[in-house]
């Protein structure tokens, strides 16, 4: 097992990393910018060294700064979280050629997943659906036009590096298919220094249903079930479910049983999330994350395993803790991922936080690095908290939330607690009916 672990992250993720070396007894090492000083995680860290001014690439994204804290440190090992380093396969290449393992996939693992048409050849030849649409890459428009015709429109084309909803463009006739070409291909070469396009079928009315793993990367891999974050705003997650009100039983099996396969056969390691559309009862792949995500305490909440122990356990050549008969699904999860935010307008809110006050009682458990008094720098994601509740079932769940939400105060800056009291109140969430456009809908309906 590690002595230390490093780890290279903010924020709640940070915290959570912590809380889980800390269960393990394995000593930790906090990482923060000059705006982090104050953090909770660099509080409660074992050590903690400043690596550089508040923007991201000087600190949190700087490679040489974070080597170098594991060095003073003599951290053996480096957890990355998610967002910032966590994707980045020269990052984890560079941990290993200085004996220091990273807690996550092989660098391989990372830069196939990453590559999202390479992405999509590597599933669909491990037996995941994937969305109909072109073979590879399209760099001609005639070729283009051929493949939409084929596949029948609307198309997406979405670019190869793409990431955060951004590089995407739907084309609803032949005559928009140039310019939806184009502009993807131009925006994608300017945000991600790669132009490369490829064209899918647009699914009109999909649910986002993703299936969570976990690779001892030494050919076993269990699935952990599903989670369905349908409720997007600009292709962010706002609110997740574990499970999906759309699966039953043996749908969730079944996507569970081939996800899983896939993984053992690619022999992958760690934590890993593959994304899905669902529509008409049909999943199709849209994407891979090969690191730990935002919204994984619900299938903890669900599975009762440790997501964070099982990374630390697998990365330390101690392979899984359970076997795929062993996990039992319990109950329901939601989560609400709070921002400083306006409700309304969603304008980042940053500035200080007067009084803070969490929830609590059987079933609540939040997720946060804020407290009272503490001031949200302005250089990074607005999210504050997170809000997991589990009940035996999804009405039971619900009640709880509406009542946890009733309790939160965040005061001093705005927040989107607001969203989820109407949320939690509405019919559509209630009955769990609701596709990846209804949350943008709803908002345009209210203001
Ligand atoms: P990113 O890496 O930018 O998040 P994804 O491939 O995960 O890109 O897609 C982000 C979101 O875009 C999805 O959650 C979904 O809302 C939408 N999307 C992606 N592919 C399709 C598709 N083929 N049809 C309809 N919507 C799609």
């Amino acid at each position: 097992m590690f002595q230390k672990i490093l780890i290279a992250n903010r924020g709640e993720i940070a915290l959570r990393v912590l809380r889980a070396a800390k269960e393990l007894g394995i000593q930790t090492v906090a990482v923060h910018s000059t705006a982090d000083a104050d953090a909770m995680h660099v509080r409660l860290a074992d050590e903690s060294v400043c690596i550089g001014p508040p923007a991201s690439r000087d600190s949190y994204l700087n490679i040489h700064q974070i080597l170098a804290a594991c060095e003073i440190t003599g951290a053996d090992a480096v957890h990355p979280g998610y967002g910032f380093l966590s994707e980045n396969a020269k990052f984890a290449e560079i941990l290993a050629a200085h004996n220091l393992t990273f807690i996550g996939p092989t660098a391989d693992h990372i830069r196939v997943m990453g590559d999202k048409i390479e992405a999509k050849r590597t599933v669909k030849k491990l037996g995941i659906p994937v969305v109909p649409g072109s073979e590879g890459a399209v760099t001609d428009d005639r070729e283009a036009k051929r493949i939409a015709a084929d596949i029948g429109y609307p198309v997406l084309v979405k670019a190869s590096a793409g990431g955060g909803g951004r590089g995407m463009k739907v084309a609803r006739t032949e005559d928009d298919l140039s310019e939806a070409l184009s502009t993807a291909r131009n925006e994608a070469g300017s945000a991600f220094g790669d132009d490369a396009v490829y064209i899918e079928k647009y699914l009109e009315k999909p649910r986002h249903i993703e299936v969570q793993v976990m690779g001892d990367g030494m050919g076993k891999a269990i699935h952990l079930g599903e989670r369905d974050c349908s409720l997007q705003r600009r292709h962010q997650k706002v609110w997740e479910e574990a499970n999906s009100p759309a699966l039953n039983v043996e749908q969730r099996t079944r996507i569970g049983e081939t996800v899983s396969k896939a993984m053992a056969d690619l022999g992958y390691s760690g934590a890993g999330t593959i994304e899905f559309l669902y529509e008409n009862g049909e999943f199709y792949f849209i994407e891979m994350n090969t690191r730990l995500q935002v919204e994984h305490p619900v299938t903890e909440a669900i599975t009762g395993i440790d997501l964070v122990h099982e990374q630390i356990r697998v990365a330390s050549g101690g392979g899984l803790s359970v076997t795929q008969e062993e996990v039992r699904f319990h109950g329901h999860a939601i989560e609400c991922r709070i921002n400083a935010e306006d409700p309304r307008t969603f304008v980042p809110s940053p500035g200080t936080i007067t009084h803070f006050h969490t929830p609590g009682g059987l079933g609540v458990r939040v997720d946060s690095g804020v407290y009272s008094g503490y001031r949200i720098p302005p250089y990074y994601d607005s999210l504050i908290g997170k809000l997991i509740v589990h009940g035996r079932n999804r009405v039971e769940c619900m009640m709880r939330l509406r009542r946890a939400l009733d309790e939160f105060v965040v005061d001093g800056i705005n927040s989107t607690l607001p969203l989820f009291r109407d949320l939690v109140g509405n019919v559509d969430v209630a009955n769990g009916d609701y596709d990846i456009h209804w949350l943008e809908n709803y908002l345009a309906k209210s203001t």
